[in-house]
């Protein structure tokens, strides 16, 4: 028996009441900024039981593993898990985020899963999709955290204790939402049932837009890290105290902001001061002390070391100028990732030959490309403007992208091949 067609009319109507539903979950508070859906926190929450409720309706199988994801596992009559097909991403956001990052991956998943159940195909290999916990990092400073403790890159000893803004411990946040702290990390079981990871993520750029294609498949990612900068000097008077009597560490922290554009332009990479703490904030007052976050980017590993290095010189000869003291902490480092060629090669054939691009943003898909093959498919982004609301995608490249994961499931999940 022949199975119909794929419809994507009706893929469209699915994906506007999805759509239109998690438009209200996670609002920043002021409206026009975006989306505030961190680890779980109410937002999360809600985020978490619209997919538990879709994927049930789907009758598929919800399973919280031991980190906090939640995979939805279309399953076989064998009840087999084994080299199965697994798609996803994640559903939090960064603070002021847009509405795709991550959602999209996840609602084409459930889409995609919809469409070959509403055609009635019969896979071979269990598909399931997947909700990985904590990926931008925005409440505990860990990307990637769900799918780095799955494949045992993360180290829980390590983080259990991290705070978020508000003091509370990442152990503590773990527990509140009913997921055993002591029982986080790698899952070797569950990992090796993933025979394959496909993610589909709108593009955190602007490359496809110009080429005039709606899809991409990524190459790869670039390495990333973050370092923690803490500069430490002396609070006094802004208006009595000289200058040549100051320890202000807001002087080194300006120097870093500028080192951090004029380094990385030079060396090709991208670099970024995005976030301080200024202890104690005040306007009349020289800071006691600065805390700032480097976020670091590259083509390979080597240069990002090399282009962290260079911004740090800078920063320790204004410290040393202004009498600052310095301490610098690497908080995270993800090694360059390069998806499956083979798999990359598949999907470009069954797609019809589409452009293949680089990614500098980290995903959960870099995660998993070390234990399982693994690609990425790309929905465009016409303004190429990613962590804010203005990210963007149109409603038919959605579609596409969902009409895409449809044949890529379908295709690796018919057949052992
Ligand atoms: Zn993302």
């Amino acid at each position: 028996m022949t199975t119909p067609p794929i419809d994507t009319t009706v893929i469209e109507q699915r994906f506007l009441a999805i759509w239109s539903e998690l438009d209200g979950i996670g609002r920043e508070p002021d409206p026009g900024s975006g989306f505030a859906r961190f680890s779980w926190t109410e937002a999360d929450f809600a985020m978490r039981a619209w997919f538990v409720r879709e994927a049930e309706a789907l009758g598929l199988a919800v399973q919280r593993d031991r980190n906090g994801n939640l995979w939805a596992w279309w399953d076989l009559p064998s009840a087999d898990r084994s080299d199965a097909v697994v798609t996803g991403s994640h559903l939090d956001s960064v603070p002021g985020g847009g509405a795709f990052d991550g959602p999209l991956g996840v609602v084409s998943g459930l889409l995609a899963v919809a469409e070959l159940k509403r055609r009635g195909v019969t896979p071979t290999r269990a598909i399931a999709v997947v909700d990985f916990t904590d990926e931008e990092g925005a409440r505990f400073g860990i990307p990637c955290m769900g799918s780095r403790l799955l494949t045992g890159e993360l180290d829980p000893e390590l983080i259990r204790s991290r705070t978020d803004g508000a003091g509370i411990t990442l152990a503590e946040a773990f527990a509140a939402a009913g997921v055993e702290p002591d029982e986080i990390g790698a899952d070797a079981e569950l990992l090796a049932s993933v025979g394959a990871y496909v993610e589909l993520h709108v593009e955190q750029g602007r490359a496809l837009g110009p080429l005039g294609e709606p899809l991409g498949l990524a190459t790869g990612i670039w390495p990333h890290g973050r370092w923690r900068i803490d500069l430490v000097g002396e609070p006094n008077h802004a208006g009595t105290t000289l200058f040549e009597d100051r320890r202000d560490p807001m002087l080194v922290a300006a120097d870093l902001i500028h080192a951090a554009r004029r380094v990385a332009t030079e060396d090709g990479g991208r670099a970024t001061v995005a976030k301080m703490i200024v202890i104690p904030n005040v306007t009349n007052g020289v800071p006691s002390s600065v805390t700032a976050w480097l976020d670091a980017r590259a083509a390979t590993d080597e240069h990002v070391s090399a282009l962290v290095s260079r911004v740090l010189e800078v920063v320790d000869a204004s410290a040393a100028e202004h009498r600052i003291d310095v301490a610098v902490t690497n908080e995270s480092f993800t090694s360059v990732v390069s998806f499956d060629a083979d798999l990359t090669a598949r999907l470009d054939a069954l797609l019809g030959g589409v452009p293949i691009i680089p990614t500098a943003a980290g995903h959960d898909a870099g995660s998993l490309s070390a234990h399982v093959p693994t690609a990425m498919v790309f929905v465009r982004n016409e303004t190429g403007a990613s962590h804010t609301p203005l990210e963007t995608a149109e409603t038919s490249d959605c579609v596409r992208g969902v009409e895409a994961l449809a044949r890529i499931l379908e295709d690796l999940a018919g057949s052992r091949g």
